[in-house]
């Protein structure tokens, strides 16, 4: 989630090291740290009553309606308030289940300023079926505000389901078109210029047009604001577990130098020092941030239609297959303690100039540096294939 340390903050970095000692230089990093993971995302969806609001808001979190924690779905007015639901992984990222636009308490000319709008990043504008009225008058004083939004034409499976019964020559590439195409020409007809329309489905996230709208989110935020959608958006193909991986590595450095300072201890029986409590603490983070933690796991074997028993067989590494803890990893690096040891002492004293440290910190950061990195390696594998499974793609590659 970390960008880059700029280069001035670099040399204060080198600077509090050398006159203030390594515990002011640790937490100078981890204030750094700290201020990237609590960059916060508020994300707003509204539409109708009824057009999948709720359902959307709990799919994008990776909780199914039946949740102690989903927003409630289904009644005849489930949504009269506006609503905050964290993302259970990431709660700066927050998701926003707002009430419909024209609806008694929420008359559309008071509308955004009655949910707050300064605080929310993007709208998600949902509807089932055709964009109306008030939808078009929401986007345009969203616009107004200095806000982008998008459309989302909800329940496509339906659609989907219904085109195969109707139409001898279905084909499901041309009928996403047309109606992706019927909501666009739909808006521009009522003023909104080159409106952005993804049909999706709740219940089939990977299908359909989801992942297009997460890569344009992810092209439209604000720089600081993408590792953060990043990391808390639901995986629906292999390219996201790919980016999202990218996210956690560029972190590595800021931890590894954090803790080579202050907290490294020698492991007895390794040649290694290293903060064993933060490696158990970032491992479970990654596991999290995979899917691969037993309740995402099962909602991914529900939703895919695949035994349980068969995304398990998918996991090699331990740390997949068992609650992470202190014994778990430390089992790993002494597996992979040669690869480790020899490769740390190699480059740690690489890092003895960059960031001003002393020889056994160098060795220390390097230690760490290597051992998160082979975490994350074994368990963003162990998400390529639990997924590559899931979705039924070819698993021989
Ligand atoms: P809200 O009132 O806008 O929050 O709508 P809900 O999320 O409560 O959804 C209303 C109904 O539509 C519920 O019965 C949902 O199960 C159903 N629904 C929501 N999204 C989808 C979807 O993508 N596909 C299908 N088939 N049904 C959906």
């Amino acid at each position: 989630m970390a960008g880059p340390l700029p280069n001035e903050q670099l040399q204060t970095f080198k600077e509090v090291l050398q006159n203030q000692g390594p515990a002011a230089a640790a937490a100078m990093l981890n204030a750094y740290l700290e201020e990237q993971d609590n960059i916060p995302l508020h994300i707003a969806v509204t539409g109708e009553t009824g057009s999948g609001k709720s359902t959307f808001v709990n799919a994008f979190r990776g909780i199914d309606n039946m949740d102690e924690n989903a927003a409630p779905t289904g009644c005849v007015e489930t949504t009269m308030k506006v609503e905050s639901y964290p993302h259970p992984q990431y709660p700066n990222v927050t998701l926003w289940d707002l009430p419909g636009i024209g609806t008694p308490n929420f008359p559309a000319d008071k509308y955004l300023q009655l949910v707050g709008f300064e605080r929310f990043d993007f709208f998600i504008i949902i509807s089932a079926d055709r964009f109306r009225e008030n939808d078009v008058k929401l986007a345009l004083e969203i616009q107004k505000m200095g806000k982008k939004f998008y459309f989302v034409r909800s329940k496509i499976d339906n659609n989907m389901r219904e085109a195969t019964r109707s139409q001898r020559d279905f084909n499901a590439e041309d009928t996403l078109k047309k109606i992706r195409d019927d909501c666009i020409k739909g808006l521009e007809n009522q003023g909104i210029q080159s409106p952005q329309v993804f049909p999706v489905s709740s219940f089939d996230l990977h299908l359909y047009d989801f992942r297009l709208l997460m890569e344009t989110l992810e092209r439209e935020l604000p720089a600081h604001k993408r590792d953060v959608l990043l990391l808390a958006m639901p995986i629906v193909n292999l390219e996201i577990i790919n980016k999202k991986k990218e996210a956690l590595q560029s972190k590595i450095k800021y931890l590894a130098a954090a803790s080579a300072l202050v907290a490294a201890v020698p492991i007895p029986g390794l040649s290694l020092a290293v903060d064993l409590t933060m490696l158990v603490d970032n491992a479970i983070v990654y596991k999290n941030t995979f899917g691969l933690d037993p309740k995402s796991l099962q909602s991914l074997a529900d939703s895919g239609g695949v035994p349980l028993h068969d995304l398990r067989a998918e996991m090699k590494s331990p740390l997949a297959l068992k609650e992470i803890s202190r014994e778990v990893v430390l089992n790993m690096l002494k597996v992979s303690v040669f690869h480790v040891a020899s490769l740390a002492a190699e480059e740690g004293s690489r890092f003895i100039p960059v960031f001003g440290f002393a020889a056994a910190a160098a060795i220390s950061y390097a230690c760490t540096y290597r051992a998160l990195t082979t975490i994350l390696d074994m368990l963003a594998e162990d998400a390529q294939r639990v997924f590559k499974k899931a979705l039924r793609l070819d698993t021989s590659v």
